[in-house]
């Protein structure tokens, strides 16, 4: 009967195969002769596909999300267990994850004190964008209502996180955007827009200075910005860029809205990427790590200040809150996901862990930079980490687009799935990346970069 079960399994996902392909439209999947992977386990590091094929994943569902890694049954129990004596009702009520999680997170992020429950990274950020703009409506006449965001950066997939998205490829077609969002330059000084100068990451900073005085002060009412640069190719802003930008924020009393997203709950080896610059957000927003994939949650944190803000009595007493519900959002198999994730991630050590294995990662990315001229730079902190294929050391002109995907598809044909560009990670197609597991062992980083060493150097001759 095992084997009956087997051959029965093994009918279900051939046949789901098919069923994917006559009727799944995929997300951002090209479809015209692009085969999609259908996947049927996981397990720690590994997925495996219909096929049966084992792969070792690198970049943690494909878009840096499953931190905890796959096959976690507490969480799956929790879950269960959450569901049976309590599914659902709407977040205009309380319910006991929700009340959990929202205290065990807050005691890692010192300063916030409200967290607000979505479902998505996009929907996250939404929420934040709509708090700006109420308190410029209550506070400011409705005139500090312009957000800021930066070239490269990525909030999300509407058109208002599209319209503070810095990736032309991803706004390309879908405009007209949501207007009050203003572009301010990228921090990537391997692409300076400005030739070598000192302190770059102040230079790179004081352009926000400059785009405030340009639109006004009292025209602007917060930024938005990733603490690493994810998509738009894994950039760390450079020293000097976080003191500089929480300086400008106070001078002209710009809200500053932190998108953790991708660097949230560990990734880069601390709680929140912020954290490693000491700076003070009045919003963060997360999603992808806050569950690891088990259950769809996202949260929306702000700080006294803002809710504040949004709560006392201006003179409009029936008007006085945010008017805004999510009908899913923290009800109830997220938070009791995301608590059970988060207690893993303590119990586990994953912080160190990532501290650790992440270093070590960064180091033999280096080792093969020196090997092979065609990585032009390596970027990243933690267990995330980007680098550049360039056609030439020198000009750093960017490889094509095919170049990259051979090196993604090499090390996918060898059982390693590494961050693949033309799914448009990048907006420079050139950025490989690469986002394993928290729980990624020295010889699970070995694998990934020897399939790296191996497809680059295929892709090199
Ligand atoms: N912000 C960042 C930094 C992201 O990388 C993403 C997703 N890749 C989002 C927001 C949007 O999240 P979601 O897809 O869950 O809406």
């Amino acid at each position: 009967s095992v084997i009956a079960a087997e051959i029965e399994s093994r009918e279900i996902a051939s046949k789901a195969v098919e069923q994917d392909a006559r009727h799944v439209w995929h997300h951002l999947t090209r479809h015209a002769g692009q085969e999609s992977m259908v996947v049927v386990k996981g397990e720690g590091m590994r997925v495996w596909d219909a096929q049966g094929n084992e792969y070792l994943d690198a970049v943690s569902g494909a878009v840096w999300t499953v931190n905890v890694g796959y096959g976690r049954t507490e969480i799956a129990d929790a879950v269960r267990d959450q569901l049976v004596t309590m599914n659902y009702f709407a977040q205009t009520a309380g319910n006991i994850p929700a009340a959990q999680f929202a205290e065990r997170l807050l005691e890692k992020m010192p300063g916030m004190s409200r967290v607000y429950y979505s479902n998505s990274g996009s929907e996250a950020n939404e929420k934040a964008f709509k708090m700006v703009r109420q308190i410029a409506a209550k506070k400011y006449g409705g005139k500090k209502h312009k957000i800021l965001y930066r070239e490269r950066d990525y909030h999300g997939t509407t058109i208002s996180c599209l319209s503070a998205t810095g990736q032309f490829e991803r706004k390309h077609q879908y405009g007209p955007f949501t207007p009050g969002f203003v572009e301010v330059p990228h921090c990537c000084e391997y692409r300076s827009q400005w030739g070598e100068v000192d302190d770059y990451g102040v230079r790179a900073a004081n352009e926000i200075e400059r785009i405030i005085l340009e639109e006004g002060p009292d025209t602007v009412g917060a930024i938005c910005l990733e603490p690493i640069t994810a998509g738009g190719g894994v950039i760390e802003p450079p020293e000097g860029y976080w003191p500089r930008v929480q300086e400008i924020c106070q001078q002209y009393n710009v809200l500053l809205h932190i998108d953790e997203v991708v660097c949230g709950l560990g990734r880069t080896g601390t709680w929140f990427g912020y954290q490693h610059y000491g700076i003070e957000p009045d919003f963060v927003t997360m999603a992808k790590g806050v569950a690891s994939g088990y259950a769809a949650i996202s949260c929306t944190v702000t700080n006294d200040k803002v809710f504040n803000l949004l709560h006392d009595d201006d003179g409009d007493g029936r008007m006085d809150y945010f008017r805004d519900i999510s009908t899913f959002g923290g009800c109830t198999a997220g938070p009791a996901a995301a608590l059970v994730n988060l207690e893993i991630i303590e119990r586990e050590n994953l912080l160190e862990n990532v501290q650790q294995q992440g270093e070590y990662l960064r180091q033999r990315l280096l080792a093969l930079k020196d090997k092979y001229p065609l990585i032009g730079d390596v970027r990243g902190k933690g267990l995330f980490m980007g680098f550049e294929l360039v056609k030439d050391r020198v000009s750093k002109e960017p490889v094509d687009e095919s170049v990259a995907m051979a090196v993604a598809g090499h090390c996918m044909q060898n059982g390693v799935i590494i961050g693949r560009t033309n799914r448009s990670f990048a907006d420079f197609n050139n950025t490989l990346c690469l986002s394993p597991a928290l729980i990624a062992t020295r010889a699970d980083i070995d694998a990934i970069v020897d399939a790296i060493d191996n497809a680059v150097c295929c892709v090199s001759q």
